[in-house]
């Protein structure tokens, strides 16, 4: 539920409160907005206490938030929320686009490829060191070394890293890396890892698993919320269909059902939506249209050599012409890019 206090309200009022509902052993999430201050309070029978709270003289009202989600949900926060990282707003009117190859295979290759995106005006560089692949015969990524590279390429260029965490023993390692980190689309339900990502300050990307409904990537995200970390954005990457013309199906309609649902972020993948480099491009154009945040992009700089997910790639000339036409589509709905 939502307490939400009288304009009137004063520091010591507000201390008073909070520590009301902690007494009741209920948790507190504090969410500032333009007009006023609200507290989210979550627990299992917080609904149960809200008589008690009612009572405070400087609480105005309680509001049931009657989703199953409840942090992640539009009812707890009306405005969207943008992260900002060193100055650079995802969930903003900028559309931010992430990109860079599905793994890392060496350093060269990193540093090359970071150049050329760099240079189209994207901020966010991506590139798997632990790769979650459906063989354990296929590479498997080249682990810390991968990550380093990562962080020369940052050095060299100024873009962000993006990277993915499958296993919380490697919490620390990843975070000390990376600028995001990534929980991909096979994760979005191992409830241990979400739990970990949820006590970092730095942003989570959430993949939505390819068998999973908007209302269980909405639940997993609140796992993540629930333990601290609001700096969510969410991904839409395709799920599993019968059609098999593509790789998956993209789910456009999960961006407007999630920005109606919740105030977080969302992006699209298309390169595992579609699977094949040609249709990136349309792809990405319909969800700029739709109104996504921001789009995950794999790049590489020769597709026909990459150790993972090479078809769908786009060599580095290829992006920097998506990019100047997915920029006449921001501006035609009111966005930049
Ligand atoms: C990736 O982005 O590197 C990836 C493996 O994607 P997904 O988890 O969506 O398959
Ligand atoms: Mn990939």
């Amino acid at each position: 539920m939502i307490v939400v206090l009288k304009p009137t309200c004063t520091e010591d009022d507000f201390n008073r409160v909070i520590k009301k509902i902690e007494d009741l052993g209920l948790a507190v999430h504090i969410s500032k907005g333009k007009e006023r201050t609200i507290i989210g309070v979550v627990g299992e029978d917080a609904i149960l206490h809200s008589q008690s709270l009612e009572s405070l003289p400087s609480v105005e009202k309680i509001v049931p938030i009657l989703k199953p989600y409840k942090l992640v949900s539009r009812e707890f926060k009306k405005d969207n929320t943008i992260i900002n990282l060193n100055g650079v707003e995802i969930g903003g009117n900028r559309i931010q686009v992430i990109a860079g190859p599905c793994a890392v295979e060496g350093r060269e290759m990193l540093l090359d490829v970071a150049q050329s995106i760099e240079k189209t005006g994207t901020k966010f560089l991506r590139g798997g060191a632990f790769k979650p692949r459906t063989s354990p015969y296929s590479f498997q990524g080249l682990g810390e070394e991968g990550l380093r590279y990562l962080a020369e390429a940052r050095k060299s260029t100024g873009l962000m890293v993006v990277t993915e965490l499958m296993d919380p023993r490697d919490i620390d390692m990843v975070c000390e890396y990376a600028d995001i980190i990534q929980i991909g689309t096979r994760n979005m339900q191992n409830f241990r890892l979400l739990k970990e990502v949820g006590t970092i300050k730095k942003p989570v990307i959430l993949k939505r698993g390819f068998s999973s409904t908007i209302l269980e990537l909405l639940m997993s995200a609140e796992y993540i919320a629930s333990q601290g970390n609001k700096q969510i954005i969410l991904c839409e990457r395709g799920i599993r269909t019968f059609e098999t013309s593509t790789r998956n199906t993209l789910d456009i309609s999960a961006i407007p059902i999630i920005k109606e649902l919740s105030h977080l972020p969302i992006i699209i993948d298309p390169s595992h939506a579609v699977g094949k480099w040609n249709l990136v491009g349309p792809v990405s154009r319909a969800a700029i249209a739709a109104g996504a945040d921001g789009l995950m992009i794999e790049v590489h700089p020769s597709p026909q050599d990459a150790l993972s997910d090479g078809p769908q790639s786009l060599k580095p000339d290829r992006f920097k012409n998506l990019m100047n036409d997915l920029r006449n589509i921001a501006n035609a709905v009111g966005r930049s890019l």
